[in-house]
């Protein structure tokens, strides 16, 4: 179903109160180890909750990375027959009568709908990574959903192949473009374990009509090619995902494109992470016009909200206030359907505006989260001599800076304060002094530190350091502290 004009908010309002009610009581709490035990322990039952706005009355199931790590096999619908028969009867009957009473039928029915057959990984520190599973039915089911939407959205023709570059199958956004296209039906090839060298040949032989990939690595890719002289005119969309994109790279992106004979390509955001388990794709029409109106939700997949959060001193959630129209809050997301691993009220800790307001550039009144998206994830706000840094705001700096290729940052401790080394890979043409005085007043402006040294470092040996081509997320930030 695309993101079409039929989204208006009042319908669209209905229908998430409806199937909220319907999961929750269906599946949540009777079958979910986790939230079965919360509601238990807030005393309340599924029944209270009639719609979004009563969801939104209770903190206490605002969900964070706190609560899973550790417990990621709580987190999963596990039901059994008992619980199955008392939550949804209507539905195993109409399964037992379809494996006509037989048990190994049955049995293999429960399966395909409960048992995780794809996982994915949270990035970040290894002590702190989570699984998050995906069983048939979720394949089938709000995947399938999810990808169509996105593939008619995108105008991609039924006959065209895609090609996926994300470097690791663990990698939601790897797993979100291969198993989503599966469904559409369609294909989306990936090149996965292959070099930068491979895979540009691999794009000119497969000649794909749309590419995925991580937004930095698709710049370095299509630079390279079309560096090369290489054929890359079948390309008409790319998705990035993994990580931002500014303007600049859109820019430098599409310019590749060209050099390399594509013809009017569209470069296309995305936003998603692993805990939502389905990614959020940015206006086609904005894209192309060069304006970024923002990213669309299917408001049937999933709740989005903002709101302002109130902690208490040792991170707990006291107080969640909606936000108003306009006012930027933090993002939560509550999925409407699937099996697997199950969060509500997940905390992104992105900051945001959201919106339903007519899209300005396709008319769609889905919601839609305005950019920027803030990206408040803890291991990018780092304590630096007394001074809390943001290093999404670092990320943008470099980004946006047409002369650096790649970057890193190392913050260590001398013994007596903390400090800061930036490596950098630079364009060949780039007048190095110049860029490195530039780098180095951007960097205090921004951050309100200084940058102890700044290393010039050739392209092939950073990319390495990095994990470009073979990690789950780049190393961008390295804390030695
Ligand atoms: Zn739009």
């Amino acid at each position: 179903m695309p993101l079409t004009k039929h989204y208006h908010p009042a319908p669209w309002r209905c229908r998430q109160d409806r199937r909220l009610r319907r999961y929750l009581q269906r599946e949540i709490v009777p079958h979910h180890p986790y939230y079965r035990e919360r509601f238990r322990e807030l005393g309340i039952t599924p029944a209270r909750i009639h719609s979004v706005a009563d969801l939104q009355r209770i903190p206490g199931l605002i969900t964070q990375k706190r609560d899973i790590v550790g417990r990621d096999r709580d987190f999963v619908l596990q039901p059994e027959l008992g619980s199955l028969l008392r939550a949804d009867p209507a539905h195993l009957l109409a399964a037992a009568v379809r494996a006509r009473g037989r048990s190994a039928a049955l049995r293999e029915f429960l399966e395909r709908e409960y048992r995780p057959v794809v996982y994915t990984l949270t990035t970040g520190r290894s002590s702190a990574r989570t699984a998050f599973v995906f069983t048939r039915f979720d394949l089938d089911g709000f995947v399938a959903k999810a990808a169509r939407g996105i593939f008619s959205m995108l105008e991609i023709p039924r006959d065209s192949i895609g090609v996926s570059v994300f470097p690791v199958a663990l990698h939601l956004a790897h797993v979100f473009s291969v198993e989503g296209a599966r469904a559409v039906p369609s294909a989306v090839l990936p090149l996965l374990g292959l070099t930068t060298e491979q895979r540009i040949a691999a794009i000119e032989t497969l000649k794909p009509f749309v590419l995925f990939g991580v937004t930095s690595y698709v710049e370095r890719l299509v630079a390279l090619a079309a560096a090369e002289g290489k054929d890359f005119s079948s390309i008409s969309r790319v998705v990035v995902g993994g990580e931002g994109m500014t303007e600049a790279q859109r820019q430098r992106i599409v310019a590749a494109l060209c050099a390399a004979g594509a013809k009017d390509p569209v470069v296309v955001g995305s936003y998603g992470f692993t805990e939502a388990r389905l990614a959020m794709l940015e206006c086609l029409e904005g894209a192309r016009e060069g304006t970024p109106v923002g990213y669309h939700c299917d408001p049937d997949l999933a709740i989005i909200e903002t709101v302002r959060i109130k902690e208490n001193t040792d991170g707990a959630v006291m107080e969640a206030v909606p936000c108003v129209p306009g006012e930027e809050g933090e993002v939560l997301f509550t999925p409407l359907s699937g099996h697997g691993t199950v969060v509500l009220r997940w905390r992104t800790r992105d900051v945001a505006i959201l919106t339903d307001e007519p899209c300005p550039a396709c008319g769609s009144g889905a919601p839609r989260i305005l950019p920027p998206i803030r990206r408040r994830s803890s291991d990018m706000l780092k304590n630096v001599r007394g001074t809390l840094v943001d290093f999404d705001d670092v990320a943008r700096l470099f980004a946006n800076e047409p002369a650096v290729r790649a970057w890193q940052i190392t913050i260590g401790n001398d013994g007596s304060r903390d400090t800061l080394v930036a490596a950098l890979a630079l364009d060949d043409g780039a007048d190095v002094a110049e860029t490195l005085r530039g780098l180095q007043r951007a960097f205090k402006m921004c951050t309100e530190v200084t940058l102890d040294e700044i290393l010039v470092e050739p392209y092939e040996a950073l990319i390495l350091e990095l994990g470009t081509d073979a990690e789950l997320k780049e190393r961008r930030i390295v804390d030695e502290r």
